[in-house]
């Protein structure tokens, strides 16, 4: 369903041109989870955002490559294409609510207006809220309707938005360290919640982290990403297994295991000497 190819992109700053993606390629095929794993700087995010030509260009200058989602190559599709695309077939979710939700409006409005884009065959848009609000996990969702996003906790935020991208029915939904930001329980909860939600939906998923320790069980495919480049690709099992780049082996090496608070990431050089 999607599948990219060879992505270079890189970021102008004066008269350099520092290369962000060097070549990424992925595929996702329908109703399917990858991971995209990688340290901070890595280029998870510009490949997230670049799927849908999000990145501000300039300073973004995308140098090559292509991205195939449902047989067209949306780095030429028009702009007015890449926005029925946009929300409708592939939808988001970030690390901060903030980042989605709009302080000044009430949690039905922003949800209504997600529907009333994305949607034509929903007649009673409030009865669709209250049940994406209750499938997300919101308790008493019908009291929820008029709260603004302040009156919720940060994990009740970030199932608002779960709930705001998965209204829209996409076919894939881009998790950008979705749950980063919130505490280990909280993450679980809403990590399991979004995979029921998955398979009720058959949407695809690419869940981006920093953290190996959370894909186990989540998502078939593994990508690492180092420094720009897709380092070592496949069945997260046999990834987590048997690892084979220096890299892989250094993040899965600083896995939380019970009783073990190491918290300190080793070197790539500190692996490969
Ligand atoms: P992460 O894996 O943490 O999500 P990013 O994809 O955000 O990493 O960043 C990858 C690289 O691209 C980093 O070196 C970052 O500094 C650079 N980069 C990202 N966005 C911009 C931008 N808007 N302008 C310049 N450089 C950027
Ligand atoms: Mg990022």
């Amino acid at each position: 369903m999607l599948s990219i190819r060879n992505l270079q992109i890189a970021f102008r700053s004066g008269d350099s041109l520092n290369p962000a993606l060097k070549g990424v390629s992925l595929e996702l095929g329908k109703g399917e989870t990858l991971a995209v794993v990688g340290e901070s700087g890595s280029g998870k995010s510009v490949t997230a955002l670049a799927i849908t030509r999000l990145l501000a260009s300039p300073p973004a200058v995308y140098q090559g490559g292509e991205i195939m989602f449902q047989g067209q190559d949306l780095l030429k599709v028009s702009d007015a294409e890449l926005r029925k695309v946009r929300g409708g077939k592939i939808a988001y979710i970030f690390q901060e609510p903030s980042t989605s939700l709009n302080p000044v409006y009430s949690i039905r409005s922003q949800l209504a207006e997600m529907i009333i884009l994305h949607r034509q065959d929903v007649a009673d848009i409030d009865a669709e809220i209250i049940r994406w609000l209750d499938a997300v996990g919101i308790v008493d969702p019908a009291k929820r309707l008029h709260d603004y996003p302040h009156q919720l906790s940060g994990g009740m935020q970030q199932r608002v938005m779960i709930a705001m991208a998965l209204s829209a029915r996409p076919d894939l939904l881009i998790a950008d360290e979705p749950t980063t930001a919130l505490d280990v329980t909280v993450q679980k909860q809403i990590l399991d919640k979004l995979r029921e939600l998955q398979r009720d939906l058959g949407m695809a998923v690419m869940l981006i982290t920093h953290n190996f320790a959370i894909i186990r069980g989540l998502a078939r495919h593994v990508a690492v990403m180092y420094r720009g480049e897709v380092v070592e690709y496949g069945e997260t099992d046999q990834v987590l297994r048997e690892p084979r780049h220096p890299y892989t082996k250094a993040l899965i090496a600083c896995i939380p295991r019970l009783g073990d608070h190491r918290k300190r990431l080793p070197t790539i050089e500190s692996i490969t000497g």
